[in-house]
């Protein structure tokens, strides 16, 4: 013969199971999302870095460009001067002088530019060293995060499955017509919203909604009733007191 169970003791146990269970796979959520946003982290300071480092690349190419066009220079001007001292016409000389003093005036704004760009490499190198710094520490928060999640996983698991465990047990206790109801609302609201406790002698736990005496009176025939408002399967707390007024 089948057991007897106390419905209103079948259902409130199968809602703390419910409750527990949520906060264990609320608890294996949440350290997944963390992983998943501090991953994405990672890759934006990866990215962050390449960028600063072309940057860099980019400002050293040209100060060894200006550098490269004030060596040139410099040699021009050498050539120039060595004509100079060879120069056989007076008008040849004096060509050649006006050339030199043009490389000259040229030399000194070469230089402003090259060291200028020598300058704005130096100080860019700081933004390298930092993009690599926030990247060092994204990646050291993401291992210590993982390591933390895989510390935790094995031990929640374990509570889930035992958890699963008892309210598999207190599920089949639930009489045929209870059973149908919870079933389809465990489908589609989820376990932990499938139930409510009636608060107050008169409120749905869930949604706050007042329920009608007439559903009260059907809870007090151990006949399933749901929440007209919120549509979960209520039950009464032990020191429930059934008022018809
Ligand atoms: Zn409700």
């Amino acid at each position: 013969m089948e057991k007897l169970h106390d419905i209103r003791e079948v259902l409130e146990r199968i809602h703390e199971l419910q409750i527990q269970l949520s906060e264990l796979n609320g608890r294996l959520r949440r350290g997944e999302l963390l992983l998943k946003s501090q991953a994405a982290s990672i890759q934006k300071n990866e990215t962050k870095l390449q960028e600063t480092t072309n940057e860099y690349h980019k400002l050293y190419a040209y100060a060894k460009q200006k550098e490269s066009e004030v060596t040139q220079n410099d040699l021009s001007l050498a050539k120039r001067r060595e004509q100079l001292r060879e120069a056989k016409t007076n008008k040849e000389y004096q060509a050649l002088q006006s050339q030199i003093k043009a490389d000259e005036a040229a030399r000194n704004v070469l230089d402003d530019e090259a060291l200028e760009a020598i300058d704005k490499a130096d100080k860019f190198h700081a933004n390298v060293g930092l993009a690599e710094q926030e990247l060092g520490k994204s990646r050291e928060l993401f291992t210590n995060t993982k390591k933390k999640y895989f510390e935790d996983k094995p031990k929640i698991d374990n509570d889930i499955a035992s958890v699963s465990e008892l309210l598999r047990a207190e599920e089949v206790k639930l009489p045929r017509e209870f059973r149908e109801i919870y079933d389809r609302l465990v489908r589609s609201l989820g376990g932990v919203e499938s139930l409510a406790i009636v608060e107050n002698q008169r409120y749905c736990g869930s949604c706050n909604h007042q329920i009608p005496i007439h559903s009260l009176a059907i809870i007090m025939q151990k006949k399933p009733i749901t929440c007209s408002s919120c549509a979960r399967l209520l039950y009464i707390p032990k020191d429930f007191i059934f008022d018809r007024g």
